[in-house]
């Protein structure tokens, strides 16, 4: 039995560790022996490089798999790639930006992401989608394929409006396109060591949010070695397994897990009722 559950790691602002939490959250479930599947849906094609895929020289992509769909109603599955991470990965490049303009002329165009991975669902617990930096048609593709959507924020970015934006707009795409979509969590990253400032955002971020949406009880640390670990094509697991950010992402994959079997779980229960 499969989770098939998509989550979306979306957050309209730049650099907040979105490409980060998506190759180490891979990372981390494939460890944890889950099927895992990661789509870069930013067409700056982060995850790719962070990866160490030259994304520009490989021709087959998300963006060729976005453009036979809407040419031809189906796609070829042959980008995709396995990662010695130990999941599988479809990378993108500058072309998926192009891809946007034309789907923006198109009447289903929240929907085209959604064809594709359909028939791929059955062959991975998790496919992530680590979104671009924006709340436009690409994300809101993700959006309407996904259960869930993390929210990867640095604690200084969270009061600020860009997260109302954010919400309304999961809220927007629940109502009109996905009503299975929800947040996940939000999850804090880059924290520093003061440890006692970084509980205090904690609390007040679960004070303002936690009535509504779940805040991940662990957040990311700031440490060199997930930075370097990118640069090398690595996750933090590979690059330097007993770095506390590795504790911290595994904590996070962990989290993940449990809310997908409390879901699997209530599944079962509506249907045995039924
Ligand atoms: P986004 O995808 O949201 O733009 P990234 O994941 O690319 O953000 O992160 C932005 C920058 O911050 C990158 O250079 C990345 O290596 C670095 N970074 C992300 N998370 C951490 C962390 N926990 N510790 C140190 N550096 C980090
Ligand atoms: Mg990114």
């Amino acid at each position: 039995m499969t989770y098939q559950k998509v989550i979306a790691i979306a957050n309209q602002k730049g650099g907040v560790g979105k490409t980060t939490t998506s190759i180490n959250l891979a990372s981390a479930l494939a460890l944890q022996r889950k099927r895992v599947l990661l789509i870069d849906f930013d067409p700056q094609g982060d995850s790719g490089k962070a990866l160490g895929y030259d994304v520009d020289a490989i021709k087959k992509n998300i963006a060729n798999m976005m453009l036979e769909v809407i040419v031809n109603d189906e796609c070829e599955y042959d980008s995709i790639l396995h990662h010695d991470e130990g999941f599988d990965f479809i990378p993108t490049n500058t072309r998926l930006a192009a891809i946007e303009s034309t789907l923006n002329n198109l009447e289903d165009k929240e929907t085209v992401l959604k064809d594709i991975i359909a028939p791929l669902k059955k062959n991975y617990d998790y496919i992530l989608i680590d979104c671009s930096p924006s709340l436009g048609t690409l994300t809101i593709n993700a959006f309407a394929c996904a259960n869930s959507v993390i929210i990867p924020t640095q604690s200084e970015y969270l009061s600020s409006s860009s997260t109302t934006n954010l919400i309304s707009s999961i809220l927007k795409t629940k109502r009109d396109i996905n009503p299975n979509l929800s947040v996940e969590g939000i999850l804090i990253t880059m924290t520093d060591d003061r440890t006692n400032q970084s509980r205090s955002i904690q609390k007040q971020i679960t004070e303002k949010y936690g009535q509504h949406f779940p805040v991940f009880q662990k957040s990311i640390p700031r440490r060199v070695a997930i930075s370097e670990a990118s640069g090398v094509g690595q996750s933090i697991f590979t690059y330097d397994a007993k770095n506390d950010g590795a504790l911290a992402y595994s904590t996070l994959a962990r989290e993940v897990e449990r809310n997908a079997k409390k879901t699997l779980k209530r599944s079962a229960d509506t249907r045995s009722q039924s």
